[in-house]
């Protein structure tokens, strides 16, 4: 595969088609299209490490900045490395409704590690997000989320030394405050992820909707007067129940 820069400045790649990345504007895996590529002559001159090329994402047409190694300045062509950096990345999301503030807090940072590529850094801040849940939870909530990692495993067929990091890294410090944090790669970080999420979402979001929810029925229930007050003799009913519609 090649990449270079032709002495019009043009951008060859011989996969262009095959050029997608997950846009950091729009979060779709989506094909990029050049759209300012730096000049021959000036990379000629100053003879940059590396270059940078400016794309259109196909989706939303918004722009996203890619980074190439430079192989070679040749005197016709700029050959580039087709390995590339994003030098923005796609920012995982996370709807934060029902999470109490200060695990909220955490996990925002986490997140934030996670899109630099920062796995271990994502792994510590996952670490102190699971000691703010059991702070928080109570010993009770933290043995429920042990079970619930265990369920997990099952569940998504987790590779059992991957299972047992993420254990290490969310449960480690509860048994010994001392045990060291395994090293995460991007995909065991990746993991971990999804199964911090589906853990903070049975914590808090799956309770939180069901009160909603139940809250909200209480509320038409008492609306459309199913639920009558007992009769008081004696007593004016459309004062008493002046804010329901039908007695
Ligand atoms: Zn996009």
């Amino acid at each position: 595969m090649s990449v270079y820069i032709d002495s019009t400045s043009q951008l060859h790649h011989d996969l262009e088609q095959n050029l997608v990345v997950t846009c950091p504007h729009c979060q779709v895996v989506a094909h990029l299209t050049a759209s300012a590529v730096p000049r021959f002559a000036d990379l000629q001159l100053y003879r940059p490490r590396q270059v940078g090329v400016v794309y259109l994402c196909d989706n939303c047409h918004m722009p996203v900045f890619l980074r190439y190694t430079v192989r070679v300045y040749g005197a016709t062509r700029i050959e580039l490395s087709p390995q590339f950096t994003e030098v923005e990345r796609a920012r995982e999301k996370f709807s934060f409704a029902y999470i109490p503030e200060d695990v909220e807090l955490l996990f925002r940072e986490a997140l934030t590690c996670f899109s630099q590529g920062a796995f271990n850094a994502f792994a510590s801040m996952c670490r102190r997000t699971a000691q703010a849940m059991f702070a928080d939870l109570g010993e009770a909530g933290r043995l429920r989320l042990l079970d619930e990692l265990t369920a997990v495993r099952e569940l998504a067929g987790i590779a059992p030394e991957i299972f047992a990091k993420m254990k290490s890294a969310l449960f480690g410090a509860e048994l010994d405050a001392r045990a060291a944090l395994p090293l995460f790669d991007g995909y065991q970080a990746g993991i971990m992820l999804e199964v911090l999420k589906d853990l903070l979402y049975e914590a808090y979001v799956r309770r939180g909707k069901l009160q909603q929810a139940i809250m909200v029925r209480r509320f038409f229930l008492d609306e459309t007067g199913t639920h009558v007050a007992p009769f008081t003799p004696g007593a004016d009913p459309l004062v008493d129940e002046a804010p329901r519609v039908a007695e």
